[in-house]
């Protein structure tokens, strides 16, 4: 197992005694050589889980266990790569900085499909999916064993998409490395997942592999996600689903299951402070 994580906290100390807890608990594994999918809405702890197991959340109480196998790393790419990268220093230097690797700047380039140009461009030189390339490249310069992609194609078109996930997918095959895709792309899960964790409210309510997940949900919030999919068969002046209401905030999650202000099949016992666990889920 590359990485195992077990009942993950993350909690903010507000003003005025509050606390808020946007990540309640969360355990899951990361085999080696695996696409692994953390799915939900915006505001579940998708990110903030990833953050937090490579130690990247500053001023928040963590608890729980995140458990590497020696000499793991991680890196990431995030959803706008011209917020994360420098806009006053050259590609190829950011590459250079985190190098780990004894591939060049040019051949880390070459990887993902970019000229050895692109070293001297500045980050606006290069159209969105070439920045995202820029980004791989600073990724495969550590030598990751596992890379964490948090929505990495939400801001860029979607033919472009398509080849960022596809270059992301044929560098983890090539060099053995993991991948958690974050993200609330139901079709990216089913395309470049092997196994999928549904979060809800800062915790995960139902897992999987994807082939069972997806074809088969039981958690009512996984229904309502699949069902919020738009389908090219529907009639075109059919109404688009969606799950009425919104995540809650992590300093007021409601009680008993967080779900139940809009889960369809909810009962007066999924409020209750007794609620131990979703009867669909049993
Ligand atoms: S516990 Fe109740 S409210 Fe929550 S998802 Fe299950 S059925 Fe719905």
């Amino acid at each position: 197992m590359l990485l195992k994580v077990e009942h993950l906290r993350v909690a903010f100390k507000l003003g005025g005694g509050k606390v808020s807890v946007p990540v309640r608990d969360v355990s899951f594994d990361i085999p080696e050589n695996s696409r692994i999918a953390l799915v939900g809405e915006s505001g579940c702890g998708k990110s903030l889980s990833a953050l937090a197991i490579g130690g990247l959340v500053d001023r928040a109480e963590i608890s729980g266990v995140v458990a590497k196998a020696p000499d793991t790393r991680i890196a990431y790419i995030f959803q706008n790569p011209m917020q994360s990268l420098n806009p006053a220093i050259k590609c190829g230097k950011q590459i250079e900085e985190g190098r780990r690797t004894a591939a060049s700047v040019a051949e880390l380039l070459a990887s993902v499909g970019l000229d050895a140009s692109a070293a001297r461009k500045y980050p606006c030189q290069l159209s969105g999916g070439q920045q995202q390339r820029v980004m791989i490249a600073m990724a495969l310069a550590q030598e990751p064993d596992l890379l964490v992609a948090d929505e990495p194609t939400t801001a860029l078109d979607v033919t472009t998409q398509k080849e960022v996930l596809d270059l992301i997918r044929q560098l983890a095959a090539e060099r053995g490395m993991s991948v958690l895709f974050i993200t609330h792309n139901l079709g990216l899960v089913a395309e470049y997942s092997d196994y999928v964790n549904v979060m809800y409210a800062g915790q995960i309510v139902e897992s999987g592999p994807v082939g069972k997940v997806l074809v088969a949900p039981r958690h009512p919030y996984t229904k309502g996600l699949l069902a919020a999919v738009p389908s090219l068969s529907a009639p075109k002046d059919a109404p688009l689903a969606g799950i009425p209401g919104v995540v809650p905030q992590p300093d007021a999650w409601p009680s008993g299951c967080a779900f139940h202000p809009r889960c369809p099949v909810a009962t007066p016992a999924c409020s209750s402070a007794s609620f131990t666990a979703c009867p669909c889920m049993k």
